[in-house]
């Protein structure tokens, strides 16, 4: 086991990874940029280097400082959080060049699978369903004939693309030059790879997806699904566990198609099978994140597994000692983001000083952040300051313990969106469980609506 590891994150997941480090007896180290010197994650690590400025760019992506850190610190390991460099196969084959084990998949695990168009070709002849669409095109007059194939409306999609970004929805044939190349030019400019390819847009949908732990010895476990269908411009903002859609039968079949895919590229650590599932139940892989997700806690919570620890464990070398019929789903967890913007201003970000907060306990409420009193909300990450979990027997009462939790958490000092998650709680739709990608955007239609009504 390591005995040391450094965290390469920042905000509520660097310090989310140094309590598991803690509970393991491992010494932390953190880094940071200028603008997070004040930062919770830099105080409660036992150590910590300043790797450059404010700019992610200068800082959190700064691969050089983040490796001299570690090697000056004598960290064995580095956890890389999700975002940032979780996902860049460059970092992770310059951990390896130095020696320092990286948390997650090979570099080379993590090109295949976040190459899209590679990862939809590898799962297909693995036999698991994916969503029907094109391969990567770049001549616009084959990509027309097959656009007209897949149908409209279609989603032209950056192979590289990620965190709902590089991704374009064309309605009509008109429209597809245009979009096409709009779509190639920003892929370019965002990911530094204009390849694009098509797929067909499923609507109404679901998305679901499943979460796994692989060790080194071919080991795999599936720990269920993730419904994550409440999202806004193709980011999620609530997540449940289990989801409220799925029978036991589409699980176990999920399941085993998540369990295929990861088995198909020989998969080491945790990781995350995407899928599309439409009304008919048909489910569709959409893509494979190689590494720790956002939303892990609401599985954490059901199943009782330290997700983080196991990473950790299986990245020194560790076998699973979890075996599939030991996996339990305990009742119901649900997730909300709580992001620092302002819902009435279009979402706009908000940054200043929380001149007082208050955070909700009690039994089963989990609150991941990174804020305390006084905190200075800087103007340059992620908008999302804290994510509030809880966990109840049924659905039913995870709403309630949810609805709950939100009204007690106050957060003074920025705008942000806990009575947008007050308001979806109380949604029909959303206490259906049968709301789908789109229920978002239709809420915001009802509201414009009823506002040039009124
Ligand atoms: P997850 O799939 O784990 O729920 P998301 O897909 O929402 O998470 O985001 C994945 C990662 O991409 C997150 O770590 C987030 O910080 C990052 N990310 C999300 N939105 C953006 C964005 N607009 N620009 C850059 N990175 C983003
Ligand atoms: P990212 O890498 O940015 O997470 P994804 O390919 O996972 O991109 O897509 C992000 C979101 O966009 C999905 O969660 C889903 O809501 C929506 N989406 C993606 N592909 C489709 C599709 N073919 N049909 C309908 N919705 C889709
Ligand atoms: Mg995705």
């Amino acid at each position: 086991m390591f005995s040391k590891i450094l965290i390469a994150n920042r905000g509520e997941i660097a310090v989310r990874i140094i309590r598991a480090c803690r509970e393991m007896g491992i010494s932390t180290v953190a880094v940071y940029s200028q603008a997070d010197k004040d930062a919770l994650h830099v105080s409660m690590a036992d150590e910590s280097y300043c790797i450059g400025g404010p700019q992610v760019a200068d800082s959190y992506l700064n691969m050089a400082a983040i490796l001299e850190a570690a090697v000056v610190s004598g960290a064995q390991a580095i956890h890389p959080g999700y975002g940032l460099l979780s996902e860049n196969a460059k970092f992770v084959s310059l951990c390896e060049k130095c020696n320092i084990q990286f948390i997650g998949p090979s570099a080379e695990m993590i090109e295949r699978l976040g190459d899209k168009d590679e990862a939809r070709k590898t799962m297909r002849a693995a036999g698991v369903p994916v969503t029907p669409g094109s391969d990567v095109i770049d001549d616009i007059d084959e990509a027309r004939a097959n656009a007209a194939a897949i149908g409209f409306p279609l989603l032209v999609k950056a192979r590289s693309g990620g965190g709902g970004r590089g991704i374009r929805r064309v309605d009509r044939i008109e429209d597809f030059d245009n979009a096409f190349l709009a779509a190639k030019a920003e892929a370019q400019s965002a990911f530094g790879d204009g390849a694009v390819y098509m797929e067909k847009f499923i609507t109404p949908v679901k998305h679901i997806e499943m979460q796994l732990l692989c060790d080194k010895y071919g080991n795999v476990v599936c720990l269920g699904e993730r419904e994550c269908s409440v999202q806004r411009k193709n980011q999620k903002l609530i997540e449940e566990c289990p989801s409220p859609a799925i029978t036991p039968e589409l699980r176990q079949n999920m399941m085993a198609a998540a369990v295929k895919a990861a088995k198909a590229v020989n998969y080491e650590n945790a990781g995350t099978v995407e899928f599309l599932l439409d009304q008919d139940k048909n489910f569709y892989f959409m893509e494979m994140n190689t590494r720790l997700q956002v939303e892990h806690p609401v599985t954490e919570m059901v199943v009782g597994i330290d997700i983080v620890q196991w990473m950790i464990r299986i990245a020194s070398g560790a076998k699973l000692t979890i075996t599939q019929d030991r996996v339990y789903m305990h009742g119901n967890a649900i997730e909300c983001r709580i992001n620092a913007e302002d819902p009435d201003n279009q979402f706009r970000p908000s940054c200043g000083t929380l001149d007082f907060i208050h955070i909700p306990g009690g039994p089963c409420v989990r609150f991941d952040t990174a804020i305390y009193q006084d905190y200075q909300v800087p103007p340059y990450y992620d908008s999302m300051i804290g994510k509030l979990i809880v966990q109840a027997r049924s659905r039913e009462l995870a709403i309630r313990k949810m609805k709950m939790a939100l009204s007690e958490l106050t957060i003074n000092g920025i705008r942000h969106n806990r009575n947008l998650h007050i308001d979806i709680l109380s949604d029909p739709v959303f206490v259906s469980g049968e709301y789908t990608t789109g229920f978002m955007e239709e809420r915001q239609k009802k509201a414009n609506k009823k506002k040039t009504k009124g």
